[in-house]
């Protein structure tokens, strides 16, 4: 029997969120000697890239938009970002930002297609990356990276204590948001998950 050659697989990926999820935050970095990964995060990236996510960073820099720091500059900082990672034996398959100053702090409403809680950064990764949105997730310590990750179509993980899910627009959200005290517990949510389906015979 000739069998239907496979579609190409799609790869999961976990989407990180970058200030306090990832680094510590220091509104408006603008210098790279400021950065500080957060402890056990990197430990985390590396189990979840073994259990085969991609690692994909998407974050709302809104100081390039402000005028406070250089698009180039937010490069440098991104690049020693991942030299610090890679120094804990982790690595970022990409980094997407966007650089729009939003006009309100309201961290539900749409601005612009990129700015989280929209999810322009996350639905290009998937196409430039070929990944599978309804297995992946979204990382991250506040509302709008939350609903960025439902807009995708992925599950959400809110960290840390900067935010709680009160007043989030739950229709349709059901068992697609958690809540985690930092990414180390969110990577261990997210590969309890994967292997439950194998537990089932
Ligand atoms: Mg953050």
């Amino acid at each position: 029997m000739n069998a239907e050659p496979p579609a190409p697989a799609r790869r999961p990926a976990v989407f990180l969120d970058r200030d306090d999820t990832l680094i510590v935050d220091v509104p408006y970095l603008a210098d790279p000697a400021g950065l500080r990964v957060l402890a056990g995060a990197a430990t985390a990236l590396a189990a979840l890239r073994r259990a085969g996510y991609a690692l994909v960073l998407a974050t709302n820099q809104s100081a390039v938009g402000r005028g406070l720091i250089t698009e180039e500059r937010l490069r440098t900082i991104h690049d020693e970002l991942e030299r610090l990672l890679a120094a804990d034996g982790a690595t970022l398959d990409a980094i997407y930002y966007c650089t729009h100053a939003p006009r309100s702090d309201d961290r539900t409403a749409v601005e612009h297609p990129d700015r989280k809680p929209a999810p322009g950064m996350l639905l290009r990764a998937a196409e430039e990356l070929e990944l599978d949105l309804p297995a992946s997730w979204m990382v991250g310590d506040r509302v709008s990276d939350v609903l960025a990750g439902l807009h995708a179509g992925c599950r959400s993980i809110l960290v840390g204590s900067n935010d709680t899910l009160d007043g989030l627009p739950t229709p349709a959200q059901d068992g697609r948001v958690f809540a985690a005290a930092d990414l180390a517990a969110a990577a261990e949510l997210i590969l309890d998950e994967r292997l439950a389906p194998s537990e089932t015979p």
